[in-house]
């Protein structure tokens, strides 16, 4: 299918409360353009520096996501424009984010990302370190910061019953903070899980923002 039809496809399908994010890591200017002419305005990339030449060059009302992993010292580059960052997985990183919204004046939304893969490469805090920063004064003191829910990413597997786990493993967590540190901030609402090869199952585990590449735009070489 085309990159417009599977856009499209996407836009009549998916449920209420459910959203898209296209993963344009690695695609062309030209293969975003299609996806944007058929609608698509939530894009994600894993890359800053590929990140901020796209937005230079695309449409300026694209809203960008960072789902990669971030170091601190690019936190800056993307600060201005950033919508949300998926991928905050520790304090110092939180911290950083917080430092550059408050010299852009601005709020900048995250995610926590969550390990619950079995794979060790993947990056993410548990929930002992999540609620640790949560409680701490330093993170209480941050106004430039707005942490609006969990992310993850499930294990590479064909193994359905594994993937449904972790991805409720993840609602479970957003659960557990979200009546433990958020009751009463309907902002704290997000939960990033699901790819091209298991978002259906991401989505009846309750996920709100789906990451999809493959599946809209082809095969990454
Ligand atoms: C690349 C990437 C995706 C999309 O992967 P596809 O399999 O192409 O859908 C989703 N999330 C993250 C964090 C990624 O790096």
């Amino acid at each position: 299918m085309s990159i417009a039809t599977q856009i499209k496809h996407f836009a009549t399908t998916l449920p209420q409360g459910v959203q898209l994010i296209a993963v344009s890591k690695t695609r062309t200017a030209e293969e975003i353009t299609i996806a944007y002419n058929a609608g698509q305005r939530l894009f994600g990339e894993n890359r800053v520096q590929e990140l901020v030449a796209k937005h230079e060059h695309l449409p300026k009302d694209i809203n960008w996501h960072f789902i990669g992993h971030l170091q601190t010292n690019k936190v800056k580059d993307i600060a201005p424009f950033i919508q949300l960052i998926h991928s905050v997985d520790s304090m110092r990183l939180l911290k950083e984010i917080n430092k550059e919204g408050l010299l852009q004046q601005r709020e900048i939304n995250c995610l926590l990302e969550f390990h619950i893969a079995k794979e060790e490469s993947k990056f993410g805090l548990n929930v002992e370190e999540a609620c640790s920063i949560l409680a701490s004064p330093d993170f209480i003191e941050m106004k430039n910061v707005k942490v609006c829910g969990v992310m993850g990413m499930a294990t590479f597997t064909v193994d359905v019953d594994q993937q449904r786990l972790e991805f409720n493993k993840l609602k479970t967590i957003f659960m557990q903070l979200k009546s433990q540190f958020f009751v009463s901030d309907a902002g704290f609402k997000e939960i990033s899980m699901g790819m091209s090869d298991d978002y259906k199952v991401a989505i009846e585990e309750g996920s709100s923002l789906i990451r999809v590449g493959t599946a809209i735009f082809g095969d990454r070489t």
